[in-house]
């Protein structure tokens, strides 16, 4: 999306918070892209959340190669954080963007030591994880039995997000996640029943999908039931 049309969205105040991805750019337009953000936002009371280190995978169409990733250094995050302006900050520790993340037999790793220097850098400053979808196997499974061309893949293993979620991180994205319930609850009913197209019939299954998930997560993974 465009700043220009963001502009206007802001100026009608269609939503209260946004995320603003920088990070591939270099730290300084990062800085700018991010302040700019942040100038429109706050106008408007709407919170923003910035990223900084760059994860690989795709998000909003741009791809980033696992080479090309890279963990956020600590000794920037302070310095970020001060003349950005943001509200929470997205840092790159290990997880990746999109549901494709790691190849199965690959071990997934969070750098834990890293988010430690970071909360000790920004203390009390919300962290953020982004591409922390843990891929359930499950769905990938009910996907590609049902016409689905889905790789194989595996996502950031769910207990170290139930330890990423005890730390200074307060908000851990699993939009893919999401996706993949969605999908599967919606093919499942195509495939079983080619003469459907009830959206109301197929889509469902697919939110029963979701909700289950979405409540796993809270109880079990994120530890957010009964807090706002
Ligand atoms: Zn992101």
């Amino acid at each position: 999306m465009g700043l220009v049309t963001t502009k206007e969205m802001f100026q009608k105040a269609y939503f209260t918070s946004v995320m603003i991805d920088g990070s591939q750019y270099d730290f300084e337009k990062n800085v700018e892209i991010t302040s700019q953000v942040v100038e429109y936002a706050h106008e408007k009371g709407v919170v923003v959340e910035g990223e900084l280190g760059k994860l690989a995978g795709v998000e909003d169409d741009v791809k980033v190669d696992a080479s090309d990733a890279m963990y956020t250094h600590p000794d920037e995050v302070q310095e970020f954080v001060e003349r950005t302006g943001v509200d929470s900050l997205a840092i790159a520790i290990g997880t990746s963007h999109g549901a494709f993340k790691f190849k199965p037999g690959q071990k997934p790793q969070l750098r834990f030591d890293i988010l430690e220097e970071i909360s000790r850098k920004i203390p009390d400053f919300p962290i953020v994880l982004h591409g922390a979808s843990s891929v359930s196997q499950e769905y990938v499974k009910i996907i590609q039995e049902n016409g689905g061309e889905l790789a194989d893949a595996i996502g950031i293993p769910e207990d170290m997000l139930r330890r990423a979620a005890k730390s200074a991180v307060c908000k851990i994205n699993i939009d893919s996640d999401l996706r993949l319930a969605m999908t599967a609850g919606v093919r499942q009913v195509l495939a079983q029943k080619p003469a459907a197209f009830d959206p109301r019939e197929y889509l469902k299954v697919g939110r029963a999908n979701v909700k289950e998930l979405v409540e796993h997560k809270i109880r079990n993974v994120l530890g957010s039931d009964y807090k706002a």
